[in-house]
């Protein structure tokens, strides 16, 4: 059992490594976690078959355990390889197919070995050496060795030159572990080469298994200590490949250090090498190279805010955030690219349709006010040209003979020569075909075939793009819409529905404005008619009146009492027709706006006296009580007192009329606040609430239910509202059928300036 102790000096390792594996087994979903385990087992596994061939005491045994040793050997180079990849962060630009293929060389190295009595070719030769204390082979080395020592060589150096470049390229936090994994590298492969040149250790055999077990320790204390593949475990793949957002990790020389495969797609960059390189080389054929240059040279303490940068089909959003570690020291940054273009898209499309509301809003609204042709259509063509950005707006009405007369042609200076013109026959029948389909229609100019004079024209002002819209009427066209403009435009279903709408509230506009017109003329039309026919009826009128006055004076001779009964209901009734036709005259008056009124203070008490006067001997026929009840402080009111009077007159025969047998009247006056309330309140029939509105309009009278007819026209109270409206007050009326009813008129105090002005003058 001499050999004992050598057994144990691999044994151990092998135990320890084993060990190692396991707790790097746990972490194997960590990048770099599952070649860091194979290497560990592949370690542990070459030192337990070394310890066991120690052990065994036949040289078949013996040869056994070394050729099987192989298992561990072949897979140290790929696997420091592979963790070398993962460390400096190279792990994901390489393919999964390349990782696995690594290891294809130095499997079939495995096959010569562990085949090699058949072929020579791993080991040429192998004798027995009894000079240790154990058994040991003395082997010469064939060309499938050699191979696989270069390869696995090749892996290590590459592996090493990796670390090398990882640790120059690290930022200060990550240099001191980065040395460490470098030196965890370079210890079995200076020990291993000392021990190929023929340098020996102490118990003169291969130190390599245990000098790899020494540097995979170092590297796991490095890697767990430093949390190196704890920061990058392998969800971080998956996360940052499924981002449909760009990443870029920029260490603090602005090299790249991490980046996933959407960032050069969104930055338009060309695919290549980008780890280690500058951005700002790596940006400059970028579409968005200066934006994103003023980006990278703004120092950022804190998260930048997004900065948009946009060409004609695409639109990205970047941000730049510092990366700081645990200590605040600002180890690089984090450049997060996101592709807006559909969100810039989406609030483009809502910034048009908000502006196609706002030029509807305000086409709306002009169409609704304008009272004439010519200035609603000046005033959409303007509200179009500013607000619609089309640098020119022409609208034309067609006549029966199909012409189209341009009432207005704007353009964002001024008028365009169209205006007042009637564009010719043959042209006007062009654009009417166009237009017979209801549907607008984009003309682009420079694409006309037609020899068409008036798309010449317009081309040679510079605009490109013509829009037709029908204003149409009654299933034909009415009118022409016709929008152009210097851009390129297209039709999309925003602009014709906008362009519709337009055309509609034109052609609505101008129905109304015709029906509105109609209406003005039909009523001056009237107002001459009344104004004409009541004046030739009161000169007759005024003649019988005047001969039935002499008559009934005695004139002619002494008239019987029957005569003079008779010549009193002749004078009663040419009074009430003379009283009519002055109202139907004034009516027309104030119609076609002759009406002018002069406002004075006016003493209330003394006009509520001469009216009560006046209407006296009428009371008294219907056998009514009257109250008067004014309160001697009333202030004085602006009003005119003969205009007033007529108006109290006519309420006070009102409540005369309706009243019933032996009603009661009651004229009132009250101070509310700056106006002066008067009101004639009557016990008679009432008004229906559906009918105290529709009573103040001309002609407007209330059917009695018993059938009885009352004298009149209805135009008493139309007049007095429009009296009291021209002195500056309100009329109303209070109600209750069967019980009666209470008219008011509220007018405005005298201020009282004027009031003591008024007096001084007195
Ligand atoms: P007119 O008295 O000549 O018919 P008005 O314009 O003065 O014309 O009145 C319009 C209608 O209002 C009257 O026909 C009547 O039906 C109703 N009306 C006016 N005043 C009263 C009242 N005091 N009581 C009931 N109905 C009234």
């Amino acid at each position: 059992m001499a050999s004992l102790p050598f057994v144990m000096i691999y044994l151990i390792p092998a135990i320890i490594a084993t060990g190692l594996a396991i707790v790097m087994w746990q972490r194997r979903y960590y990048r770099g976690g599952r070649p860091f385990t194979l290497l560990l087992a592949a370690i542990a596994w070459w030192n337990l078959c070394h310890a066991l061939s120690i052990a065994d005491t036949t040289f078949e045994g013996t040869l056994f355990w070394s050729l099987l040793q192989n298992v561990g050997i072949v897979l140290i180079g790929p696997c420091w390889l592979l963790i070398a990849l993962a460390y400096s962060g190279e792990w994901w630009r390489v393919d999964r197919r390349i990782r696995r293929g690594i290891f294809i060389p130095e499997l079939i190295a495995l096959i010569f070995a562990l085949t090699n009595n058949l072929h020579y070719l791993w080991w040429s030769t192998v004798v027995a050496d009894t000079s240790r204390p154990f058994l040991w082979l003395s082997v010469t080395r064939g060309p499938a060795f050699w191979f696989h020592s270069m390869y696995a060589y090749l892996c290590l150096a590459t592996g090493i030159i990796i670390l090398i470049r990882a640790s120059a390229q690290a930022p200060p936090v990550h240099r001191y572990h980065s040395r460490l994994m470098l030196a965890a590298a370079l210890i079995p492969a200076v020990g291993n080469i000392a021990f190929l040149s023929g340098l020996k250790v102490p118990w003169n055999d291969d130190p390599t298994p245990i000098l790899l077990l020494i540097s995979a320790a170092l590297a796991m204390y490095t890697t767990m200590r430093y949390q190196l593949f704890d920061l990058a475990p392998l969800a971080e793949q998956e996360v940052i490949a499924g981002l449909p957002d760009g990443l870029i990790v920029l260490d603090s020389r602005g090299l790249v250090a991490e980046i996933n495969q959407h960032a050069p797609r969104l930055l338009g960059i060309q695919q290549g090498r980008w780890i280690g390189r500058s951005l700002t080389s790596l940006i400059v054929n970028s579409p968005f190279e200066r934006d994103l240059q003023r980006l990278l040279n703004t120092p950022v303490s804190g998260p930048s805010r997004p900065v948009i940068c946009e060409n004609s089909t695409q639109a990205i959003e970047v941000r730049l955030r510092p990366l700081q570690s645990a200590a605040g020291i600002t180890t690089g940054s984090l450049l997060l690219i996101r592709d807006v273009s559909e969100r810039i898209r989406a609030e483009q499309e809502r910034a048009r349709h908000i502006a196609a509301l706002r030029l509807i809003n305000s086409i709306a609204r002009s169409a609704n006010t304008a009272q004439e042709t010519s200035t609603l259509l000046k005033t959409i063509a303007h509200i179009i040209v500013q607000e619609g950005h089309w640098e020119r707006v022409a609208i034309g009405l067609i006549d029966n003979a199909q012409h189209i007369h341009v009432v207005i042609d704007a353009t964002a200076t001024g008028c365009g020569r169209l205006h007042d013109q009637i564009i010719s026959a043959a042209a006007a029948s062009a654009l009417i075909e166009r237009i017979q389909h209801g549907r607008p229609e984009l003309i682009n100019l420079g694409e006309l075939t037609v020899e068409d004079p008036l798309a010449i024209a317009l081309q040679q002002e510079g605009l490109q793009s013509l829009l037709l819209a029908p204003l149409r009427h009654d299933q034909h066209a009415a009118g022409i819409l016709g929008l152009a403009s210097s851009e390129t435009k297209s039709m999309t279903p925003t602009l014709t529905e906008l362009v519709i709408a337009i055309g509609e509230l034109i052609t609505d506009a101008l129905i109304r404005i015709r029906l509105y017109e109609e209406v003005q003329r039909a009523d001056r039309l009237k107002t001459g008619f009344l104004a004409t026919v009541s004046h030739e009826l009161r000169t007759p009128l005024t003649t019988i009146i005047g001969y039935t006055d002499m008559l009934r004076r005695g004139v002619l001779g002494d008239l019987s009492p029957e005569i003079q009964e008779t010549l009193h209901y002749m004078r009663q009734a040419s009074l009430n027709l003379m009283r009519l036709i002055s109202d139907i005259l004034e009516f027309s008056r104030m119609e076609a706006g002759q009406l002018t009124i002069d406002i004075e203070p006016v003493p209330v008490p003394v006009i509520v006296q001469n009216v009560v006067g006046q209407m006296q001997p009428q009371i008294r026929e219907h056998q009514l009580h009257l109250m008067v009840n004014i309160p001697p402080d009333l202030p004085m009111i602006q009003a005119n007192a003969g205009r007033l009077e007529q108006v109290l007159i006519n309420l006070l025969s009102n409540a005369i009329k309706f009243n019933r047998p032996q009603g009661l009247i009651e004229i009132k006056a009250e101070t509310r606040g700056e106006w002066v309330r008067i009101s004639v309140r009557d016990t008679g029939i009432g008004i229906a609430p559906a009918d105290q509105e529709r009573i103040f309009e001309e002609f407007e009278r209330v059917k009695q239910k018993n059938g009885q007819t009352i004298s009149g026209v209805g135009l008493g109270l139309a007049i007095s509202r429009r009296l009291i409206q021209h002195m500056g007050g309100k009329i109303g009326v209070e109600s209750t059928p069967g019980e009666g009813s209470t008219f008011f008129c509220d007018l405005p105090v005298v201020p009282v300036s004027r009031t003591i002005g008024a007096q001084a003058d007195v």
